[in-house]
């Protein structure tokens, strides 16, 4: 959460200080920005992320100073369209900042697609051990200095030995993302089909569970090599 909060900081430095953020989003960052970004004087609207034209006209009144959207949204998963949220967001000169807690590196690196700064809660996926908790901020060139002086100025640095068992837990972190997603497809694929189930949240089919979601599933080829 310290990362967003930077990562938001560094956004908003010198921009206008609104965010236009996504309705679907993580229940502390939502708490993030209404109850401790709003009552600093920053003004905070929510779109639906997935209706481009509902972003593009909250972006055309309100001018943010940012975007801030999850690319795999906890807990609903939806999934949205980075590259043309960053496009909307260059054209509004507002930073695009993407939460890629859900996704990890190894499903999507919304940096290659737009977004200004990334950020993820080392503490899940990447960490993966339940013993450490961290958050890490992955910036283009024009945030990097604004976000380095501002941890300094902060010091939410992450100690020495929380950083070595974050290290130790990103050793395993692919072998344990990949079994991860197989299961998460067997496990929805079976619910899916499981007639006491009327709806299944799953990223590889969003709204049509059953058959297709099985398919999706098997054609995506996690034992690929990295
Ligand atoms: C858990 C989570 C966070 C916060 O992570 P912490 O490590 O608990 O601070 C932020 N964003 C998303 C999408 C999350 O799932």
């Amino acid at each position: 959460m310290m990362a967003l909060h930077m990562a938001i900081h560094a956004a908003l430095v010198d921009r206008r200080r609104s965010i236009v953020a996504a309705k679907a989003l993580y229940g502390a960052t939502i708490h993030l920005l209404v109850k401790i970004l709003e009552p600093s004087g920053i003004s905070v609207r929510f779109a639906d992320f997935n209706n481009l034209e509902e972003v593009e006209k909250a972006v055309a009144e309100e001018k943010p100073g940012c975007l801030l959207v999850e690319t795999i949204s906890n807990p609903l998963l939806r999934v949205v369209e980075i590259d043309k949220l960053a496009s909307i967001a260059k054209a509004a000169n507002a930073a695009f900042i993407v939460d890629n807690t859900f996704a990890t590196p190894l499903v999507s690196r919304p940096l290659e697609h737009g977004a200004n700064m990334v950020v993820h809660s080392l503490t899940k996926y990447l960490s993966g051990h339940g013993d450490v908790m961290g958050g890490a901020i992955i910036s283009d060139a024009e945030h990097i200095e604004t976000l380095q002086a501002t941890a300094r100025a902060i010091g939410p640095n992450l100690g020495p030995f929380e950083s070595f068992l974050a290290l130790r837990g990103i050793k395993t972190f692919p072998l344990r993302m990949e079994r991860q997603c197989q299961n998460a497809c067997r496990v929805a694929s079976w619910l899916a089909a499981h007639p006491g189930v009327d709806h299944v949240y799953f990223p590889a089919i969003p709204n049509t569970p059953t058959p297709p979601l099985r398919a999706a599933c098997s054609r995506r080829d996690f034992s690929a090599p990295l």
